[in-house]
């Protein structure tokens, strides 16, 4: 792909001069300080080559991106089992509403919404420490990149315990149902340090080509692992923005609130994307803006 370069300097040239950037999270007190004016793209390619543009040296709160890498984790702990205790379908509510669950028993919808997250990263704790679950974590993350420094951000962790009390009502809303198995404490505190993991850009494209599927790349799971966590981004990804960042980028993808997006082009690259400002449903807005463009520019959609 001669032009990529090209292509991310345009498109990161276009961001920067963006009139409209969407506002940053401001329920996550130090999320709310990072300045909305970044913008950073990466993309890693099936054969090894490297490309960025814009600020893809700066660290940035990765928050929901975490749970493709939970997810990866929990497939190959638990297998099948996992969906006895989470679905596998869109929600079409916030990324935190506590809404359905009341409906449906305490079994949230999918593994990418927070409820879901939190049972997964439950499951996964089972008989460990959070300490040791975080380890594995982050030595999951720092193979999938091949770079050891990646870390987690303690005052971002603190700041979201200190604050979270709707994640702390759906686990405990969860447990009632006997579908947290550890201690809520526990299970947030493990998954409000799995939010607060840190990269930059270029880092993240890295660690997320164990999801393009391709020879040569870091095979951390089986190739039909990678089919479903693909296909979960895909409709899942992007909470109740998944059917239009389908619509508008073709690709899956997984969002979090610090403004970063993973997007995987199966067979071809591993993307990442970062600006603060979000959209109305809590996913990047100018990170969407530029993976469209991207998207677009190569031709990359699945849909052909
Ligand atoms: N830590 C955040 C929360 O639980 C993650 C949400 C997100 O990135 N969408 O609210």
């Amino acid at each position: 792909m001669p032009h990529l370069p090209a292509i991310l300097e345009e498109i990161a040239a276009e961001m920067a001069a963006a009139p409209e950037r969407g506002r940053p999270a401001d329920y996550i007190p130090e999320l709310a300080a990072v300045d909305p004016n970044q913008f950073a793209i990466s993309v890693a390619l099936a054969d090894g080559q490297q490309f960025s543009a814009g600020d893809a040296a700066t660290k940035f709160s990765i928050q929901s991106v975490s749970k493709v890498f939970t997810l990866a984790i929990a497939l190959g702990r638990l297998g099948d089992q996992l969906w006895t205790r989470v679905g596998r379908e869109p929600s079409g509510l916030a990324f935190n509403s506590i809404l359905q669950l009341e409906h449906e028993q305490g079994r949230p919808r999918n593994p990418f919404i927070n409820a879901g997250a939190i049972v997964v990263t439950d499951a996964i704790l089972a008989g460990h420490a959070p300490r040791e679950l975080l380890g594995e974590l982050l030595r999951f993350i720092r193979t999938a990149a091949e770079d050891d420094d990646i870390h987690i951000n303690e005052s971002v962790a603190r700041s979201e315990s200190e604050t979270g009390h709707r994640n702390m009502a759906l686990a405990h809303f969860m447990r009632a149902h006997g579908n947290l198995l550890n201690p809520p404490e526990m299970s947030l505190g493990a998954y409000f340090h799995q939010c607060a993991v840190e990269m930059t850009t270029a880092q993240l494209a890295r660690a997320g080509r164990f999801l393009v599927n391709a020879p040569g790349l870091p095979h951390l799971v089986s190739a039909t692992r990678v089919r479903r966590i693909n296909a979960l981004m895909m409709t899942c990804g992007h909470y109740d923005g998944s059917g239009d960042f389908a619509y508008r980028v073709g690709l899956p993808g997984k969002s979090g609130v610090g403004g970063g997006i993973l997007v995987i082009a199966p067979g071809r690259a591993s993307i990442a994307v970062w600006s603060p400002g979000l959209n109305a449903q809590g996913n990047s807005k100018l990170g969407t803006e530029a993976v469209e463009l991207l998207a677009r520019r190569t031709g990359w959609s699945v849909f052909g």
